[in-house]
């Protein structure tokens, strides 16, 4: 195999198939598919997380995933279902991950930082299928939710649905904090309107004999049957990168994208879906252009909006400033077109260009 104006066999080895490293996979094959590309995921399907709320909603996860080996398939890469080590990666990457590569791309996503005892992460959802299924047939019952952001809110609305008794605990003053006010506060009239209890400026201490322990704002302790902890995710290692993706400070051919990246510049950064894609097709753009020796296009993708379900017939988002936060099925239908959008790309759709 050759690539125009590089040495033959050009390979590309992808640590994480999530959204970043399948944007990664998919841009390198529409730009130049006599590239190489290994996929490495410790997962044999690929998981689209950002609908992962619906389990509470009584969905299948199977619904939300995808068989690596058919995207393999589709968009021309070799997969190979492997736990990379990362860090042993950094030492030495022909050892870690069994031969060389003219590139490698780590793109890991994050983990949930830590374990309390008895309560369900995220993390475990994603392969638990004892935990999916309580998450998918619970009702009638007491579940608190620590975090606040969009994953805690998203499933928080949709075990209230249920008829659950939700408490969601947020250690800062709002919901959805990282987000400009505006958002948190028309997601604060729908969690009264839907009888979620709030407990704002209270931390999470334990979880013994079915009650949370809490302190701050409501100390205590509360009666619960499930604990949903997703108070936010962390990436293990993460990267800075330069405005093209290139991991900075190494001297071997390695960029990163998706949640654990950062990349300088002005190009969008936050931990989520949007920008895992962006960066992936950014970091393969510039792999391509390092490989003939040409400039690489800068990373300035720039937010187009973020929308947040409030259970399966509300949302809350803004489009373009987070100013102009709204809500209802104006929202709900921008949040279920994002979904789709996502879909299209998936079965080969160039919808984002
Ligand atoms: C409920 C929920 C709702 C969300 N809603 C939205 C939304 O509406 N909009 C939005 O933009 N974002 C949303 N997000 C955030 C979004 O899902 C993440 O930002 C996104 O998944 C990050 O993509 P990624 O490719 O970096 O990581 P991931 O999607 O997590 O993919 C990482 C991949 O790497 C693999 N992997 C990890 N470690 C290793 C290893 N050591 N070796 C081999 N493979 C490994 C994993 O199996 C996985 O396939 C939501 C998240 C959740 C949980």
């Amino acid at each position: 195999m050759a690539i125009s104006g590089a040495r033959e066999d050009f390979s590309v080895a992808i640590v994480g198939g999530g959204y970043a490293g399948i944007a990664t996979a998919i841009e390198l094959n529409k730009n130049n598919s006599s590239i190489a590309v290994t996929l490495f995921d410790a997962r044999a399907y690929h998981q689209k997380l950002t609908q992962w709320h619906k389990l509470a909603r009584g969905a299948r996860s199977e619904k939300y995933e995808v068989a690596f080996s058919a995207l393999a398939g589709k968009f021309g890469f070799r997969f190979c279902q492997q736990h990379v080590a990362v860090d042993a990666l950094l030492v030495n990457p022909t050892k870690t991950l069994g031969r060389s590569f003219d590139a490698i791309v780590v793109a890991q996503g994050s983990l949930t930082p830590s374990l309390p005892s008895g309560v369900i992460t995220l993390d475990q959802l994603r392969d638990d299928t004892a935990a999916q299924q309580q998450v998918r047939t619970i009702t009638g019952k007491k579940i608190s939710i620590i975090g606040a952001g969009p994953t805690g809110v998203q499933f928080a609305f949709e075990f209230a649905a249920r008829n659950n008794e939700v408490t969601l605990y947020e250690a800062r003053d709002r919901v959805l904090p990282t987000f400009d006010p505006a958002l948190g506060t028309a997601a604060m009239r729908a969690i009264e309107a839907n009888g979620i209890r709030l407990h704002l400026e209270t931390e999470f201490v334990g979880y013994t004999k079915n009650y949370v322990v809490a302190r701050g704002t409501h100390a205590g302790e509360n009666a619960a049957d499930l604990v949903l902890f997703v108070p936010g995710v962390r990436a293990t290692p993460h990267f800075t990168c330069d405005l093209y993706g290139r991991v900075e400070g190494t001297r071997s051919p390695l960029y990163a994208a998706g949640d654990n990246s950062y990349f300088s510049g002005r190009g969008l950064n936050s931990k989520s879906a949007q920008a895992a894609v962006r960066k992936g097709q950014q970091v393969a753009r510039t792999i391509i252009a390092d490989a003939v020796g040409k400039s690489a296009p800068e990373y300035t993708y720039a937010e187009l909006g973020y929308f947040v379900s409030l259970g399966p017939k509300n949302a809350v988002g803004y489009m373009f400033s987070q100013k102009t936060a709204f809500s209802g099925r104006a929202a709900l239908l921008m949040k279920e077109i994002v979904e789709r959008q996502y879909d299209l790309y998936l079965a080969g759709f160039n919808v984002y260009p």
